[in-house]
């Protein structure tokens, strides 16, 4: 499996430092969960590793198995096995999804070795069948008009298919109901294996329920305050975060 490592990261937005050195490594086999109230910097962080312009590094580092990714353009970032799931994912009008679908996989392959179509149509039917999605959601362009829920189920059908090495999921839960949630759960927890490391964020512990992190980090005012295991989680359901800020002295 690989290794994301995330070291001392600081970022700006727009001359406001939101990131103030952000520690995490994250191994192939690996599910973290990265939680906190909102405004702390989770998208921040998926944005950033992931090399959203708008979002300026002053200090840290990233490294995907030991190579820069923070000299990677976006689209080598996502050749070298990074995927990233937004909070709020883009339409992008005039492409289909089945069309973007399959430039991303062969964006991953060498070229003259792209997926035959036959193999891709019958692996996208599956997985679509797998997360419940109408099929006519393929010839549709990408998130145009989807629904909230179906963004969300689309993002996974995209990880399912593209198989990265490390995936960085923010907020795949919100707005979500119920059927929904356990649909994309059963997406995510189907790609567990020694060959995929997973960051989860989420602002409610509820996703967790159906996916068990290994290990959950809480984030505060841009950095990484507390980790344990998925006891935290569940602590974190039942008494907020006041207790954090009130161990760390932290105010709002
Ligand atoms: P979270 O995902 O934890 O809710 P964000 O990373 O979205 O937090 O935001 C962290 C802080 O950065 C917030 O104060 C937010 O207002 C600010 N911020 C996020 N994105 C932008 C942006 N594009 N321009 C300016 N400020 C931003
Ligand atoms: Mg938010
Ligand atoms: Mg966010």
């Amino acid at each position: 499996g690989s290794t994301l490592e995330i070291k001392d990261l600081h970022v700006e937005i727009e001359g406001q430092e939101i990131l103030k050195g952000v520690n995490l490594t994250i191994k192939g086999g690996e599910f973290h969960a990265v939680m906190g109230p909102n405004g702390t910097g989770k998208s921040t962080l998926a944005s950033a590793v992931m090399g959203h312009p708008k979002f300026e590094i002053t200090q840290g580092s990233v490294h995907l198995d030991g190579k820069d990714v923070l000299e990677m353009e976006v689209d080598e970032r996502a050749q070298a096995g990074l995927f990233l799931a937004m909070q709020y994912p883009s339409e992008i009008s005039g492409v289909t999804n089945s069309d973007f679908l399959r430039s991303s996989i062969n964006a991953h392959r060498e070229e003259g070795d792209e997926i035959p179509l036959m193999q891709f149509i019958k692996q996208m039917d599956e997985t679509m069948d797998y997360l419940e999605i109408d099929k006519n959601m393929a010839q549709r362009y990408l998130n145009e008009g989807f629904s909230g829920g179906e963004k969300k189920r689309n993002e996974i059908l995209q990880l399912m298919m593209i198989q990265p090495a490390i995936a960085v999921l923010d907020e795949i839960d919100s707005g979500l109901d119920i059927d929904a949630l356990k649909v994309v759960s059963k997406g995510i927890n189907k790609m567990r294996d020694e060959q995929f490391g997973c960051l989860i964020i989420t602002h409610y512990q509820r996703l967790l329920n159906y996916i068990s992190p290994d290990h959950v980090h809480v984030m505060m005012q841009g950095r990484i305050v507390k980790s344990g295991g998925p006891e935290l989680a569940q602590k974190l359901e039942e008494q907020g975060y006041d207790w954090i800020k009130q161990e760390l002295g932290i105010e709002d």
